[in-house]
């Protein structure tokens, strides 16, 4: 995981602000965990229309408990050849803030492999993420920030029911931060 780098001046409050909120409520109860075992399910034995309306209800129940309008939800066999790639380069999924529709995909472009199940709802929050980036935070963009990453961290594990993580960062050139891998994974 790479940041982006910071943007020009205009813009370069509401990035820093994205980089400092490092935390996201979550839905305490475990309704959101309910939802991502059946997208487990749907993922192995079901068909993409399965796939896609238990995505939908993970969406529809984390809009509510982020009280932001609905998204909707395309799941795609397979990555489309051409993605459109504004802020970033998204590998498994996209989100188009103007129409609100995130869209994931079940297999990479290039070698044809199945996404896995924790890749595939890591893609899912991390585009929630940027949902919420415009709709609950205000944004005028959603950056890839070293806040955006831990939100979307803590949304994924709250999803998963595993226990959130501490992420360390190391600084890259041109502002960016990489995670600290080997010291995130040893702080376990
Ligand atoms: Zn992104």
């Amino acid at each position: 995981m790479l940041t982006d780098a910071p943007p020009n001046k205009a813009n370069r409050e509401g990035f820093l602000e994205s980089d400092r909120i490092k935390t996201l409520e979550t839905p305490p109860d475990g309704r959101l965990l309910a939802i991502t075992k059946s997208i487990e399910s749907a993922m192995k034995n079901g068909t993409n229309a399965d796939v896609r309306r238990a995505c939908a209800e993970f969406l529809a129940t984390a809009s509510e408990f982020y009280r932001v309008p609905a998204c909707c939800i395309r799941v795609l066999a397979a990555r489309p050849l051409r993605v459109r790639e504004n802020w970033s380069t998204e590998l498994f999924g996209d989100y188009t803030p103007q129409t609100m529709v995130i869209r994931v995909w079940m297999r990479t472009a290039v070698r044809r492999e199945i996404t896995s199940f924790g890749t595939f709802l890591s893609t899912l929050c991390h585009e929630f993420c940027h949902h919420l980036d415009f709709q609950r935070f205000g944004f005028s963009d959603s950056w890839h920030t070293r806040g955006f990453y831990e939100r979307a961290a803590a949304l994924y594990h709250c999803a998963r029911g595993t226990p959130p993580k501490k992420l360390f960062w190391l600084p890259t050139s041109g502002g960016r931060w990489r995670i600290d891998w080997p010291r995130t994974n040893r702080s376990l």
